[in-house]
């Protein structure tokens, strides 16, 4: 089950983030600490977007985010106030590609999905069909977590309140499939929502900058665990946490 992890703060360094830490993305991809839901490694590709004065760029690849090899050079290079990034461990049967990886985006959004759609597509087939066509045809790729983001992107249109939107997302999803794992993580650049609904999720609040993610990055007491089942929302200073109270049980 992949891994993702999202920085606010001041600008920093790719590597620092990702690759230097001793639990940092990078060794989860191989070694992580906590798969609760099943998988051994990540490997079936990884993403990273920052935030740019012009908005969020992205970089992904197919394979391995250790087999890259000009990601430290990259990484050392490349620094920003705003990071999500995650590994990728393919649910059998969906393409490894890297149009399947996170993190997914439109204009300044950035969103990735840490988790599985159960019983998959056809426990969904009545929410897609709730898309517009369009959305459906542009799919960026035939997947769960493709899926969860055009839902996701169509309500964030319509709806002002990103924290509403995830939790109506995961409600939906949970009635439809219920056995569904369903860790999101949506970003603007400046704040920050993240669902842990079947997956472990840390946040590790320091001053100044805030990071959520899917396992502590290293051994630092302050990362605090987020119980099952809650939202968290969060800016570079604080954050909160919501009950997803609409989802039901499984
Ligand atoms: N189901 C999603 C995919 O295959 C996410 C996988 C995961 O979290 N392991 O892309």
């Amino acid at each position: 089950m992949c891994r993702h992890q999202v920085y606010l703060g001041p600008p920093a360094s790719l590597a620092a983030l990702l690759i230097d830490p001793p639990y940092g993305l990078h060794r989860q991809s191989w070694a992580p600490r906590d798969m609760r839901g099943g998988g051994t490694v990540n490997a079936d590709g990884f993403g990273i977007g920052w935030y740019t004065p012009d908005g969020p760029v992205r970089y992904r690849r197919a394979a391995p985010i250790w087999a890259d090899a000009g990601l430290a050079e990259l990484g050392r290079a490349t620094s920003a106030g705003a990071v999500l990034a995650a590994v990728r461990s393919a649910t059998p049967g969906m393409p490894v590609t890297e149009a399947a990886c996170a993190p997914f985006t439109d204009g300044r959004w950035l969103f990735s999905h840490n988790g599985v759609v159960s019983g998959w597509p056809g426990s969904v087939a009545g929410l897609a069909a709730t898309l517009p066509v369009t959305d459906l045809l542009t799919l960026e790729a035939p997947t769960d977590s493709a899926l969860l983001w055009a839902m996701v992107r169509h309500r964030l249109h319509r709806d002002a309140d990103p924290g509403a939107v995830l939790a109506g997302v995961v409600a939906d999803v949970l009635e439809a499939a219920p056995r569904s794992r369903l860790n999101l993580v949506l970003t603007d650049g400046e704040r920050a929502w993240a669902s842990a609904v079947g997956h472990s999720l840390s946040v590790l609040p320091g001053p100044g900058r805030l990071i959520v993610a899917s396992e502590p990055f290293d051994d630092d007491p302050a990362w605090a665990p987020v119980p099952d089942r809650r939202l968290v929302v969060a800016d570079r200073h604080a954050y909160t946490l919501e009950d997803l109270c609409g989802s039901t049980s499984s």
